[in-house]
């Protein structure tokens, strides 16, 4: 069993070690019981009460004196009681309670399993009651997805569900206890979701299901930073004749970008991972800021500068790494940048009319290097998204994003760009 805190140490400490990189992961997943998602129409789910159904117990053999009578009609139900392993929290500790299984309508996270692993998982351990009706009796685990088809494949011969946990059969036979344990494994592509539910073979009236999901993992980049330039990242490039800094303004846009993300997720009940490369004034490298999106299993990489031109250009575009660069997932790096720099057009035109898209410039940056990034012809895990916001030269952009309405423009626009990144990761067919 890997534990995240060993992912996690591995994906940082070479980092830290090498005095380049903070990455502060902003969020975790959120454990225990959380806040019903809004209801957004259609039909109200409820809380499905424990499955119960009453049984008849065998009866006890006969005997001089009576043992104390069980109640005939206890009731027969399922119990999930835990899960393996423990989730990991922004602080690198482990979460309290998150061995504990939430019941539908809430899901419970799955752990993805270091890169290159394609496996996201957890091991979940069931007891039927009353335990002297179930005690070493057969019961069928079965999965099914939730939100159409499962994206993505596991490894060769890897099963969805395994019990004990890593054989290939989906099939038990409750120990004295009437206890069992299953692993399920699942694609570990952001938002994959199913059911796994457990029945007594012995009475299939007996039997409860559990959501399970695979967390969504989205780094976000706000470029350069610091006071030095370094491979692949200069220190800063733009500035706005007010004199905000190019790299103060991704930063600050960056950070609240990744409030917005978590916000986004944790409204709809979803969890979500999100990490920043840099969370103060310091520099990273490209390729420094790359792997960090690659060791920590993202799903989505977001990299967010703003541009300087002429004094005079306007527009949002995306800086492109097309095919002859060495991209192998252009069309799916399109397909989520185009998606950001319309949410973002869209949110500065509520302010300013005179905001635009622009067609993708075409360059090979370091931070968008497919190997640094892990992704390869037959398997790209990462989308990657560059964005250049908007020109902070010009000063009527300038008056938008410094002016005297910066903050209502900010959180309109970052919470624009959060949706896209969702929508992104929800229809993502990997
Ligand atoms: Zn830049």
């Amino acid at each position: 069993m890997i534990s995240m805190i060993n992912l996690l140490r591995k994906a940082l400490v070479p980092l830290l070690a090498a005095g380049v990189i903070v990455a502060t992961i902003s969020c975790q997943v959120p454990i225990g019981p959380r806040p019903m998602p809004p209801y957004q129409g259609g039909p109200v789910v409820q809380p499905r009460p424990p499955h119960q159904i009453p049984v008849s117990l065998p009866p006890g053999p006969t005997q001089p004196i009576p043992p104390p009578q069980p109640n005939p009609q206890q009731t027969a139900q399922v119990q999930f009681l835990s899960m393996v392993p423990l989730l990991i929290g922004a602080d690198g500790i482990t979460v309290r309670g998150s061995d504990r299984p939430l019941m539908p309508p809430y899901v419970n996270s799955l752990i993805k399993m270091p890169f290159p692993s394609r496996v996201a998982y957890r091991d979940v351990r069931v007891q039927f009651q009353p335990v002297q009706a179930f005690r070493n009796t057969p019961v069928r685990w079965q999965f099914k997805a939730l939100g159409g088809k499962l994206r993505g494949s596991l490894p060769g011969g890897t099963p969805i569900l395994s019990t004990p946990p890593g054989s290939r059969i989906p099939f038990n036979r409750l120990d004295a206890n009437a206890t069992t344990l299953v692993r399920i494994s699942l694609p570990p592509i952001g938002l994959n979701r199913g059911q796994l539910s457990v029945t007594s073979i012995a009475d299939s009236r007996v039997g409860s299901a559990l959501e399970m999901v695979v967390p969504a993992v989205v780094v976000i980049d706000p470029g350069h930073g610091g006071s030095s330039n370094l491979a692949g990242s200069s220190f800063n490039n733009a500035r706005s004749p007010s004199g905000v800094l190019e790299k103060t303004l991704a930063l600050d846009y960056g950070r609240n970008l990744a409030q917005a993300v978590s916000q986004t997720f944790y409204s709809r009940g979803l969890p979500v991972q999100v990490a920043l490369t840099r969370d103060r004034d310091i520099n990273v490298t490209g390729r420094n800021r790359a792997t960090l999106a690659k060791n920590l299993r993202a799903d989505t990489f977001v990299t967010v500068h703003f541009n300087g031109f002429n004094g005079q250009a306007r527009g949002t575009l995306q800086v492109q790494r097309n095919a002859a660069g060495g991209n192998v997932n252009l069309a799916e790096d399109n397909r989520l940048a185009n998606r950001i720099v319309d949410s973002v057009v869209g949110a500065f035109k509520r302010f300013d009319p005179g905001a635009k898209k622009r067609n993708p410039v075409v360059l090979s940056t370091s931070v968008s290097n497919d190997k640094s990034l892990g992704n390869s012809a037959g398997h790209h895990p990462i989308r990657h998204a560059y964005l250049e916001m908007e020109f902070i030269d010009n000063p009527a952009v300038d008056h938008l994003l410094n002016g005297p309405y910066k903050h209502q423009v900010r959180s309109t626009t970052v919470v624009a760009m959060a949706q896209a990144i969702y929508d992104d990761i929800v229809n993502h067919r990997g």
